[in-house]
């Protein structure tokens, strides 16, 4: 009888990967907790895309790894796609803990300015100013070398491609509204998600 289940140990990583994840976001959000907020630009729509992400990112992978609901969408993968796949998670996760631990009261997870916000540009900020968005696309790549699942493995990436495109303008606008000639140097000397080259980068 085929297993009613998915738990190759590909898939059982990235879970626990998630896990990980899951306890990174949770152990900021407690130390953030209480935080004023003096801007709030999170609309309807950004918190739709936050929804995308999480059903992307958590929702469809478990439905596929814990039952046989996605099957359909089932192909193989080669070891070296998954090899590249635990690399990308590891790395992602890195990021992802990096990021909220430099960026410490200054984040949050809609569009959100605190009171006496700070602009921080050390740390993983030093050379783009999208880390965590950066560790997200990362994320996204490992769950699509280690998912073989069509729907399981790539709905992340695409939620993921809508939220930067769609939120990063936005957010920049906001930076820039708060802190003007400031961000603006900060974004001639660094790059979104990937580094500048050969341009002077740090504080
Ligand atoms: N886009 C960043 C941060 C995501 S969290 C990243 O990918 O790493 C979103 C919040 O971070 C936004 O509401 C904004 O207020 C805040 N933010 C983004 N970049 C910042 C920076 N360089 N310094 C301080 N706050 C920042």
């Amino acid at each position: 009888m085929p297993s009613p289940m998915n738990l190759q140990a590909p898939n059982l990583l990235f879970m626990v990967g998630i896990a990980v994840y899951l306890g990174i976001r949770n152990y900021f959000q407690h130390r953030v907790r209480g935080r004023k907020t003096s801007i709030n630009e999170s609309s309807a729509g950004d918190k739709l895309l936050i929804v995308l992400v999480v059903v992307g990112q958590i929702v469809l992978p478990a439905q596929y790894v814990f039952s046989r609901w996605l099957n359909a969408g089932n192909y193989l993968l080669p070891m070296v796609v998954n090899v590249l796949g635990a690399l990308c998670l590891f790395v992602g996760l890195w990021l992802f803990w990096r990021s909220h631990a430099d960026l410490g009261p200054s984040w949050s997870v809609t569009l959100e300015m605190r009171e006496s916000h700070v602009l921080v540009t050390r740390g993983v900020y030093s050379r783009i100013r999208h880390p965590m968005y950066a560790s997200f696309f990362l994320m996204s790549m490992a769950q699509g070398f280690l998912l073989a699942n069509w729907i399981a493995g790539w709905a992340a990436l695409v939620a993921v491609i809508l939220l930067y495109t769609v939120r990063v303008p936005q957010e920049e606008a906001m930076l820039l509204r708060s802190f003007g000639p400031q961000y603006e140097a900060y974004m001639r000397r660094t790059g979104g998600v990937v580094p500048r080259i050969g341009r002077a980068h740090g504080t």
